[in-house]
């Protein structure tokens, strides 16, 4: 079983430096656990908050282990009743080939249809990311018909499924996203009514003039993925009461500092500013998975996936993901 260990934490950017290539046996299962054999790995950006060793929600990924992280694969041998050697699953085996599960254990192993949905997609639109932008656009946005809906990162695993949900309600959805490849995507197979490339532009004052004409009618809720310039240019547009769903600050992750310009804007607007995380509302999954799948299955929503192949591409695939390089859900797929 190769795996992926953290080796060292990173001082500023992570470098493929910080991770490991090892060999390990897997151990023989005990009653009530399974084995299975990944066949996707979820890169996810959270794993870099998890690689430093700071204060945060969740855990530092200790020093010396697998790197944390969802997967999809088949249960190769079970010793728990309710799964069976082929079954399909999701569940957090991390960057390794095999992982060896406490199937009882809640939330740690859930079997998946694939008849209508990809396997991989579990990963991605009817998966973590998936509920992420549905929880930051039903419950903190609020979004209703004739509104106008902002989500920057909008071509990726998040953005995609905010801007699809936003058009479901009624509303103008807007993306703001990383070149005119990833634009196009965004309006033309995803459906959103404009798209903002904020590469274009070297201020907040010049993407807020480009926000303008994408929304004439002002913003009235936001889901933030990146922060920095593309919230200062946002808030610059922003509509009395209107929400704002922080999800991430991307372009912060690596160290830098991301400085606000306008905060004002928040008082003088009225606007209802929330940060959340997806794993502490464990109670919207099922509602927003229901309607994810049906919105994959349908072909509403068209997920675009970035794959790198076999597990010693993971490290440079996940550098890859904080630089933007991915286009759409960043996936590692495994002989
Ligand atoms: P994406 O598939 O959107 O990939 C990340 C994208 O972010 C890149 O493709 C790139 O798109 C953009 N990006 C990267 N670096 C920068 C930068 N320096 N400045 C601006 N944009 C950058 O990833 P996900 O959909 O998985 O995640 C999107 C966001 O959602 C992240 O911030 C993540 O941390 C957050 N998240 C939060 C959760 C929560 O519970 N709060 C749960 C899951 C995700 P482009 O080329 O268009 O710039």
């Amino acid at each position: 079983n190769r795996q992926i260990l953290l080796d060292s934490r990173p001082q500023g950017e992570a470098s493929v430096s910080n991770f490991k290539l090892v060999s390990a046996d897997t151990p023989a299962l005990q009653d009530g656990q399974v084995l299975v054999r990944h066949r996707y790995l979820s890169l996810d950006p959270y794993m870099r908050g998890r690689m430093n060793d700071s204060k945060s929600y969740a855990q530092p990924q200790p020093l010396g282990q697998v790197m944390i992280g969802g997967t999809v694969g088949e249960v190769v041998e079970s010793r728990h009743p309710k799964f069976a050697a082929g079954d399909q699953v999701v569940g957090m085996g991390g960057w390794q080939e095999y992982s060896v599960v406490d199937a009882g254990q809640p939330g740690a192993v859930r079997k998946v249809d694939t008849t209508q949905v990809p396997l991989s997609q579990y990963l991605g639109a009817v998966g973590m990311p998936g509920v992420t932008a549905w929880y930051g656009l039903v419950k903190i946005i609020e979004p209703k018909a004739g509104q106008t809906v902002v989500v920057s990162a909008a071509s990726g695993a998040v953005g995609s499924a905010v801007g699809v949900l936003a058009k479901e309600r009624g509303a103008r959805a807007v993306g703001i996203a990383g070149g005119p490849d990833k634009c196009r995507y965004v309006t033309e197979e995803l459906g959103f009514d404009a798209c903002v490339d904020y590469k274009q532009h070297a201020d907040a004052a010049s993407l807020a003039r480009a926000l303008k004409q994408a929304c004439p009618d002002g913003i009235d809720g936001h889901f933030e993925n990146v922060g920095g310039m593309v919230l200062d240019a946002v808030l610059l547009r922003a509509n009395a009461f209107s929400r704002i769903a922080v999800c991430g600050m991307i372009s912060g992750y690596d160290g830098k500092p991301i400085p606000m310009a306008y905060p004002q804007l928040i008082l003088t607007n009225r606007m209802r500013v929330e940060g959340f995380i997806v794993s502490e509302h464990m109670e919207v999954w099922p509602e927003a998975l229901k309607e994810l799948g049906t919105l994959v299955g349908s072909g509403r929503l068209r997920p675009r996936e970035t794959i790198a192949q076999g597990l010693e591409a993971a490290p440079e695939a996940f550098l890859g993901l904080l630089k933007g390089r991915n286009f759409g859900k960043q996936l590692v797929q495994l002989a």
